[in-house]
């Protein structure tokens, strides 16, 4: 354990950190005022900050580490590929053994547990983010590759997050994100969040609900003009947007758009890929067709940063033809296809596959959603507790009967995550809506959940009379 008490330590880790590290997604005033929350070790969902204290971690990370912390046989499966062959590349031709196997299986996955055997091809990244850049290029080579240039632009949705990198980071369709940064313009257009509890008019139907998202749509693809428009980028259940469930027949309706007007679809699977959900995949669950799949974080549970882009057969069809004009594929990174990473992505997927955690997502996933909602029934200030599998969120609001959303400023899903930090449990806020997501590790049992459970009906006691004061009750 890092104990920053020993008497010869006159220079703290905290200050260290203060004075060295610079923080993605932090406030620089925040953090200078109150420091760093130093984490120490993990094992299994359990973490250790570097006091000591115990933290039972209900947020997997960053919804990432879902076969739990800690996992030995993911360490001697790197520690063999290091040995083995710590790197290799796949530029001109050049490959790996476990990058091989690795594509085959997830195609298989996606085969066996997505019916989704029009996946043809999987091409490899480091983040999430860098997947979606990739994604975002080869909508435009597809295009350029078929002669269709002008069919280029992407729509992407209010809420949506698909990472921060350039091209991603247009894609992500919350403001907090695109304010300081002045982004390029014009290529990335956003249709409505299918978001029922918040979004709906009074009186709305979720039926009627979901026309108005369709008819947006449509209104948004005649505006821009379908020729235009190369791409549809979601995912399947928004994450960072708030864990946001779309209607029933949501997505049916999304596809029969897509497919009258020649557009792509893009799954970021990147939360809900790899069980997250309680099944394989999200593309399974909503019987999408996806011409190209994000994938990141679970792919190996976080032990190694790796990304993929899973494409169809009609957009391999038109690569492998290529073009005279357009000559080789000029695209690619130094840890495309990385060997480490995918032995230990192999190794995660034996894990997943060893005990059971799809089902056992499923499975838990329904009892913890289920706990939740009975200990939080009559909250005040709680609006909606909704999840499908280990993915859930506990969405606030200031009034139950009018669901009137806090105040921007109120910041209540900050509080009731730092409050249950305090109390031992690790949720976390999301940046859209009012929203504490829940995203264990998939090999959370029940009795872990009974805990987590308690902990936060706890942590919305310790806050309400804050909550109350917030709400203006
Ligand atoms: N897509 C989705 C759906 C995500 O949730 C995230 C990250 N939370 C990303 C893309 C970006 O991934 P990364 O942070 O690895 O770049």
């Amino acid at each position: 354990m890092l104990d920053l008490d020993t008497p010869d330590s006159n220079y703290s880790l905290e200050e260290m950190d203060r004075n060295s590290l610079f923080h993605p997604l932090t406030s620089i005033s925040q953090h200078m005022a109150n420091g760093p929350q130093i984490m120490g070790k993990a094992k299994g969902v359990r973490l250790t900050d570097h006091k000591g204290k115990p933290i039972l971690d209900c947020s997997g990370g960053l919804w990432c580490v879902n076969v739990g912390y800690g996992r030995p046989e993911i360490a001697e499966a790197a520690k063999q590929a290091i040995l083995d062959l710590n790197y290799w590349h796949l530029f001109g031709s050049a490959s790996n053994e476990a990058t091989i196997r690795l594509s085959d299986r997830i195609l298989g996955l996606f085969h066996d547990h997505a019916g989704a055997d029009h996946l043809a091809r999987v091409f490899y990244g480091t983040s999430g983010s860098d997947a979606n850049d990739t994604n975002f290029k080869l909508v435009r080579y597809y295009a350029n590759l078929r002669g269709t240039p002008e069919k280029k632009k992407i729509i992407s949705r209010m809420g949506a997050y698909h990472g921060l990198t350039m091209a991603a980071a247009q894609l992500t369709g919350i403001p907090s994100y695109h304010k300081a940064w002045s982004l390029p313009d014009g290529e990335v257009f956003y249709t409505d969040c299918p978001h029922y509890y918040r979004f709906a008019a009074a009186g709305e139907s979720e039926a009627a609900f979901c026309d108005r998202l369709i008819a947006d749509l449509e209104a948004l693809i005649a505006r821009e003009g379908a020729n235009t428009i190369g791409a549809f980028i979601a995912e399947p259940i928004m994450g960072t947007g708030g864990v946001l469930i779309p209607p029933a027949g949501y997505f049916e309706r999304v596809q029969a758009v897509l497919d009258r007007h020649d557009i792509l679809l893009i799954a970021d699977e990147v939360i809900t890929g790899f069980g997250r959900t309680g099944a394989w995949f999200a593309t399974g669950l909503y019987t999408l067709k996806p011409d190209i799949v994000t994938l990141a974080k679970g792919l190996t549970s976080a032990y190694f940063p790796m990304s993929a882009s899973v494409i169809s057969e009609r957009m391999w069809k038109v690569f492998e033809a290529g073009s005279a004009e357009f000559g080789p594929v000029m695209h690619g990174f130094t840890y495309s296809g990385h060997p480490v990473g995918a032995a230990i992505a192999m190794a995660n997927l034996d894990i997943m596959e060893r005990e059971g955690l799809v089902a056992n997502s499923a499975d838990t996933g329904a009892y913890l959603l289920a706990g939740l909602r009975e200990r939080l029934a009559e909250h005040p200030y709680v609006g909606e507790v909704r999840g499908e599998g280990l993915m859930i969120g506990v969405e606030f609001t200031a009034d139950r009967a009018t669901r009137r959303p806090f105040q921007a400023g109120d910041a209540v899903h900050r509080l009731v995550a730092s409050k249950a930090q305090e109390n031992g449990l690790m949720v976390r806020a999301l940046p859209f809506i009012e929203v504490v997501s829940f995203s264990p590790a998939l090999s959370i049992t029940k009795a872990d959940c009974d805990e987590a459970i308690d902990l936060f009906a706890g942590t919305m006691a310790d806050v309400t009379s804050q909550l109350a004061a917030k709400a203006g009750t």
